[in-house]
């Protein structure tokens, strides 16, 4: 990792070393530019990118076949060769499972619910199938007894995000990067409407582009002209709490959902059990409130994991914007590019964020959906 010096230029500055920061600076490099900079408040990795649970899921996610879909089953489908490359870069394996999701229902609520999933998917054409109770127990012994019924969806992927992290950092210790940590990016500068640099807790650094992938902090970077703070889209932080049980031997092959929570297993035979969705500001807490509505849900989708320690738990911060879709691309001011708000699956869409953005920045045919998340779609606030 770099010092920076004050008063340095860059070609593009990218604000945030999680994985939408680390994933477009290999992509800008690979595309052909020669002097990336990549400025990180912390540590690498070291936010929401690192609590997340992996889960490439989109079709256990999605209510319908919309834009937002089409973007999350994109963006899993590059993940297969993304795997390949990053073992090729870095030797790192990112643990691709491609045994798919377990969607169980254990109420008559939860078998209308997927009920209704599995015939929008159908009809669109996508794979799932329906299984009865017995079989979803043949494929995991360890699901509770009062599971009624499931969907299996088979496209559905996961890695373990971690190892992502620690891939992407290693495949951009390379020329044409230079990564600086311990930074904070205190405003973004501009004069008539273009991006001039960016001001740090180190000094000013020069540079056209900046891609602003600070996560849920996102909101708190001014952009600035002539000491003014200009309007911006508002990205609120949302905490997701986790706990990790160890396994041996493993509980389970396959990511297994219900409608109130889910687990994902590991290879080594760790189990994560998810989630909270909670509006508390930027605290990053584990709290007694959080552990019991995760538990409740994971004993209710396999009753052994009463009897396990709970070896490790965290929270990180999921970036949300206004409509929960993530905020894509360049704004009204020129060299400004936001690559954030991803929320819930920000790990599933880094590989379609970093083609965008690139694509966008390169000035090379860009996909039309890309549009539908542009930043201009909300009311800018916060002028003075
Ligand atoms: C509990 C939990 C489970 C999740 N599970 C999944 C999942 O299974 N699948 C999935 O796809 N997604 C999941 N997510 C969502 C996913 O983790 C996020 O959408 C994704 O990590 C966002 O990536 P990011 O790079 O934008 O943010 P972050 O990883 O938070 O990175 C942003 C970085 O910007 C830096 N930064 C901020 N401000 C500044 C500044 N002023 N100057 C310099 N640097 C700055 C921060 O320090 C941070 O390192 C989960 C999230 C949580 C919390």
């Amino acid at each position: 990792m770099e010092i920076l010096q004050a008063h340095e230029n860059a070609e593009i500055v990218i604000i945030g070393g999680g994985v939408i920061g680390l994933m477009i600076a290999r992509a800008l490099v690979q595309r052909g530019m020669s002097d990336v900079m990549l400025l990180e408040r912390g540590r690498l990795g070291a936010e929401a990118s690192f609590a997340a649970g992996g889960i490439l899921a989109p079709q256990a996610e999605a209510d319908c076949a919309d834009d937002f879909f089409a973007l999350a089953c994109q963006s899993r489908d590059l993940y297969p060769a993304l795997s390949r490359e990053l073992f090729a870069e870095t030797g790192i394996d990112i643990e691709l499972e491609t045994t798919g999701t377990l969607y169980l229902a254990f109420t008559e609520h939860d078998e209308a619910e997927i009920e209704r999933r599995s015939q929008w998917q159908t009809s669109a054409g996508l794979s799932v199938v329906r299984i009865d109770a017995a079989e979803a127990r043949r494929l995991e012994p360890g699901i509770a007894a009062s599971v009624r019924a499931a969907l299996h969806f088979p496209d559905d992927i996961q890695v373990d995000n971690r190892r992502l992290l620690t891939a992407l950092i290693a495949a951009n210790e390379k020329p044409g990067v230079r990564i600086v940590t311990g930074t904070n990016v205190e405003s973004i500068c501009t004069e008539r409407n273009r991006i001039t640099g960016v001001e740090t807790s180190r000094g000013l650094l020069r540079t056209s582009r900046v891609v602003l992938a600070a996560g849920a902090w996102t909101s708190l970077i001014p952009t600035t002209v002539a000491e003014q703070t200009l309007p911006r889209v508002q990205v609120e932080p949302v905490r997701g709490q986790m706990l990790c049980f160890q396994t041996s031997p493993r509980l389970a092959r396959h990511i297994l959902y219900s409608p109130r929570g889910y687990l994902v297993p590991r290879l080594d035979g760790r189990v994560l059990a998810g989630s909270t969705t909670e509006h508390a500001g930027f605290v990053k807490q584990v709290t007694a409130g959080g552990v019991q509505a995760i538990l409740s849900s994971a004993l209710e989708i396999a009753p052994a994991l009463a009897a396990l320690e709970i070896a490790a738990s965290w929270a990180g911060l999921r970036p949300r914007a206004a409509d929960d879709l993530p905020v894509l691309g360049p704004c009204e001011i020129e060299g400004l590019y936001y690559a954030t708000g991803h929320y819930r699956n920000g790990i599933l869409l880094a590989p379609i964020t970093a083609r965008l953005i690139t694509d966008a920045i390169l000035g090379t045919v860009v996909s039309p959906l890309l549009s539908r998340f542009a930043p201009d779609r909300f009311d800018l606030v916060g002028a003075h």
